[in-house]
């Protein structure tokens, strides 16, 4: 059976639940890096018709799909949806906004073009945002789309996001099943480029069938290979989302979620050789079964470091950070890789 095959039988056994078109499937404030300063930020997932790629099957650790809307919104919808989304932001004096949705933000067959051109010119009229971030697949990056951003967004900086996840076609293909190619993200990173888009590329630490440190390995790699073309690189640690095959081969024993040290280790290094690029991660679900974890003793607050540092970018603030449980992640970076892909120990 195919990968995406096997995805999409699982896809089929779940239920979108019914709720409002009018609110955004999620929404909420935090904050980033931004030119050297820790700015507010704040995120909306617009509820649309879903990802393309995710509704025929698509990637092994996607649970964002079931975030999708069970009757495809009307425009109408979705620009209600940002009111109520910018609610949240209400108290806030200057914030970025970053806008996801279960799928690619730039596919119109989500959000039509006149409905894109009204959410972000109404982001443009509001003086507090001075930056938003979309994401999007690659194959939506085009020079007439990007223009078409550009004009509604004016003077607010624009920035696009692609789940690129690894520079390994490999990888991506067959622990991922991600449905493009290095080459599609590098060609959408030039379109971006022309257009004096910023990019930003969110990798996956620890997809299927990866040892820990194979996985490490290919992230720190991977951002050697993605400098060039990206100027701010995030760096998603993989959690066990519900429904997914990702799921499907935790329940069985033969996955467990990436080491918190592993992150650690990877900022270290990419940070050290890469001082010019921003380098962020935001540990979902750390310290749980599901998300990345060490020892429980340690877990939160390596994931508070590394926050932190994804908001300073200061090396400094991962010194000193150590547990018992170091030794056994060491051991694990030795052994991992010889046990045909069950983890040794959770
Ligand atoms: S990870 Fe992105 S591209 Fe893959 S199925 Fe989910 S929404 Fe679609
Ligand atoms: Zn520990």
């Amino acid at each position: 059976m195919s990968l995406n095959k096997a995805v999409l039988e699982i896809r089929n056994r779940q239920r979108i639940k019914p709720s409002s078109n009018e609110y955004p499937a999620a929404v909420w404030r935090s904050t980033d890096h931004f030119n050297g300063e820790t700015v507010d930020t704040l995120t909306i997932i617009f509820k649309t018709s879903g990802c393309w790629w995710g509704k025929a099957g698509g990637c092994t650790m996607c649970g964002f799909v079931y975030d999708s809307a069970k009757i495809p919104p009307q425009p109408e919808e979705l620009e209600k949806q940002l009111e109520n989304a910018m609610q949240k932001g209400e108290r806030l004096e200057r914030f970025m906004v970053k806008i996801f949705t279960s799928g690619s933000f730039l596919d119109e067959k989500e959000i039509p073009v006149e409905t894109r051109k009204n959410i972000l010119g109404k982001l443009a009229a509001d003086e507090r945002v001075f930056k938003v971030i979309v994401e999007s697949r690659p194959e939506f990056v085009t020079d007439e789309i990007l223009k078409s951003c550009s004009d509604a967004l004016g003077d607010t900086s624009f920035e696009v996001a692609i789940g690129l996840e690894t520079s390994s076609d490999n990888i991506r293909k067959n622990s991922i099943n991600k449905g493009f190619t290095f080459a599609d993200f590098t060609r959408a990173a030039e379109v971006a480029k022309n257009n004096n888009v910023a990019m930003k590329a969110y990798l996956l630490l620890k997809p299927l069938f990866l040892s820990e440190k194979e996985a490490m390995e290919d992230i720190v790699n991977t951002i050697d290979d993605v400098a060039g073309y990206a100027q701010t690189i995030s760096i998603n640690l993989c959690n066990v989302q519900n429904g997914t095959y990702v799921e499907h081969m935790w329940q069985r024993g033969q996955y467990r979620p990436p080491w918190l040290w592993s992150i650690v280790e990877i900022l270290q290094r990419a940070k050290q050789k890469h001082p010019e690029l921003v380098i962020t991660s935001d540990p979902v679900g750390a310290g749980s079964k599901r998300g990345p974890h060490n020892c429980k003793k340690c877990s939160r607050d390596v994931s508070d470091a590394v926050h932190l540092f994804s908001r300073t970018q200061d090396l400094n603030v991962l010194d000193g950070l150590d547990c018992g449980c170091k030794e056994l992640w060491k051991k694990v970076l030795d052994l991992d890789g010889l046990t045909y892909g069950s983890p040794i120990r959770d």
